[in-house]
């Protein structure tokens, strides 16, 4: 495949798979025109890179579905000044997504082949707003903190506490909850009074392994 190739295939991807599913946030979807989902998969994957479905990235691992890639971020409410943890940076592709959306990202990342080679794809498409950290992300960034919102993008037993503490007041945290073989997302915002949790819609993660995730 040659680049305008790709290129209509992602327009495609978002006409059909995010757009044409209800996500309306005009920045998300800029965004997802703009970052080559392609780059972000392994070589032998990139002729599906545009398709419904999460694909392996190695280390029995994935690259998400871009429609939860879509919904994930349009619930979060970006706003061009956050700062934003993302939890699981897997192939950095969600990160460069939320590069064009916010002034910072710091993403952490469990699996050190994986923490290098996105932060190297990253550097290589010249996307220099993104810390990736290797590391169990659990326990959040406390150095970085606090942040406006943390995305993780893994699937856990409960929404990690270190992560709730990391939130300033009006901060977001998404990530999915529930069972190894099926979450819900939780929305959960920090009020001046405590937290406010909405449930989402179901997803398949893989599991979030660490202090406040599964046991390895
Ligand atoms: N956001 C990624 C992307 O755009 O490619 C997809 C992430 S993949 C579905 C989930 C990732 O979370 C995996 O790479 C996994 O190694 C990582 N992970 C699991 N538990 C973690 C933890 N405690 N801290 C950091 N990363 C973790």
């Amino acid at each position: 495949m040659i680049d305008s190739d790709y290129e209509r295939d992602r327009a495609d991807m978002v006409a059909r798979q995010i757009e044409g599913r209800g996500v309306r946030d005009p920045r998300v979807l800029d965004a997802m025109r703009r970052i080559p989902r392609h780059e972000f998969v392994p070589e032998i994957e990139r002729a599906h890179a545009y398709e419904d479905r999460p694909l392996p990235i190695g280390y029995g691992q994935t690259i998400s579905q871009p429609y939860m890639v879509g919904v994930m971020t349009e619930a979060l409410k970006l706003t061009p000044g956050d700062r934003v943890l993302e939890v699981g940076t897997g192939s950095g592709y969600q990160a460069a997504i939320l590069s064009l959306l916010v002034a910072k990202v710091i993403s952490i990342e469990r699996i050190s082949e994986l923490a290098a080679g996105a932060d190297a794809k990253l550097r290589s498409l010249e996307i220099n707003n993104v810390t990736v950290l290797n590391g169990d992300g659990t326990l959040g960034c406390p150095e970085k903190a606090p942040f406006d919102a943390i995305i993780v993008t893994a699937g856990g037993p409960e929404a990690p506490e270190a992560l709730r503490r990391q939130l300033c007041i009006g901060g977001r945290l998404l990530c999915p909850v529930g069972p190894r073989d099926g979450q819900r997302l939780s929305l959960i915002t920090r009020t001046p009074e405590g937290y406010a949790e909405e449930p989402g819609v179901g997803c398949v993660f893989v599991p979030l392994i660490g202090s406040e995730g599964w046991p390895n």
